[in-house]
């Protein structure tokens, strides 16, 4: 199953289909994206049948319409440090437990879109990023599968000058710009995938590939992650782990490369799909202009058009 976020309203994908959720289950499940993780158990028993009984797709083109499929989850994990190659070429040495910050929500948007650069030095990081299904405390490794809605494509941009300032570095702030936490294209039950916990993942500049690597090669994989942080804290329906970017980003090449105006980047994990983001300076030229003949779409008209 393929959950996606068009103009704002929750759409399912089970068969090839795309189908409004609030039309398709006459009115049973809400259109809002965020809402369904709360129903995460009822929702996934109901809806293939629902969709299966629909004659026709009751959604429109998806193309240039996409928001973050999760818009507003109580809580954004993010995991520093998580791939061996990656600890290395930051200078960090790897770490016995999971490094843990967040990327405040604000900073989440649709897959396809325009980020304007602040000051300082922005970088790539491509992503695994996990969605939660149901409350998880202390859930073992073995179990934790079981309280994962499904898996999308995330970039946790980061403004490397702030990340790294000062005696304690500002990991959350400078990874929670505007824009700085792209998700999707589609939310992925791990059903449909051939392994979940072993998905090449990778991102390009301008067309010159950065980061390629296999989410097995991550130092605590996602039920280890799982498991050790709902030790400590209570993992609720739709809280987002963005689980840690591979080698390759910008600030470990020789000579160091950041994002520049104009900058084009792809993202992807095999299995999930795809996402692009322009990078410009000042507010984005295409925010007035048509999202669907555009193809292009600012982040302010992400947040409050379609949900964030
Ligand atoms: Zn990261």
């Amino acid at each position: 199953m393929r959950l996606t976020n068009v103009r704002g309203r929750l759409t399912v994908d089970v068969d090839g289909n795309p189908h409004d959720v609030e039309r398709v289950s006459r009115g049973v499940f809400s259109s809002d994206p965020q809402a369904v993780y709360d129903r995460w158990d009822e929702f996934w028993d109901r809806i293939p049948e629902m969709v299966a009984a629909a004659d026709e797709p009751t959604s429109g083109p998806l193309a240039g319409a996409l928001g973050p499929v999760v818009p507003f989850p109580r809580q954004v994990f993010a995991i520093g440090l998580n791939y061996v190659n990656h600890a290395a070429e930051t200078g960090f040495e790897l770490p016995a437990d999971p490094v843990v910050f967040t990327k405040f929500s604000s900073c989440l948007a649709g897959p396809f879109g325009v980020v304007v650069l602040p000051e300082g030095e922005v970088d790539w990081e491509v992503e695994l990023v996990v969605v939660i299904s149901r409350e998880a405390s202390a859930v073992t490794a073995e179990h934790a599968w079981e309280y994962v809605a499904g898996v999308t494509v995330g970039q946790d941009l980061s403004e490397r000058v702030a990340q790294m300032q000062g005696s304690a570095p500002q990991f959350s702030l400078a990874k929670s710009h505007p824009g700085f936490g792209p998700i999707g294209p589609a939310l992925v039950t791990p059903d449909a995938l051939a392994n979940p916990d072993d998905l090449e993942l990778g991102c390009s500049v301008n067309g010159l590939e950065v980061q390629r690597a296999r989410t097995s090669d991550m130092i605590f994989g996602v039920p280890e992650l799982i498991s050790r942080l709902s030790r400590t804290v209570t993992l609720l329906p739709g809280d987002l782990l963005f689980t840690g970017t591979p080698p390759g980003v910008g600030m470990g090449r020789t000579p160091r490369r950041f994002l520049r105006p104009g900058d084009q980047l792809k993202s992807f994990v095999d299995g999930v799909g795809a996402m692009r983001q322009t990078f410009v300076t000042g507010l984005p030229e295409t925010a007035s202009s048509s999202p669907a003949t555009s193809g292009v779409v600012g982040t302010d008209k992400l947040h409050s058009t379609w949900g964030r």
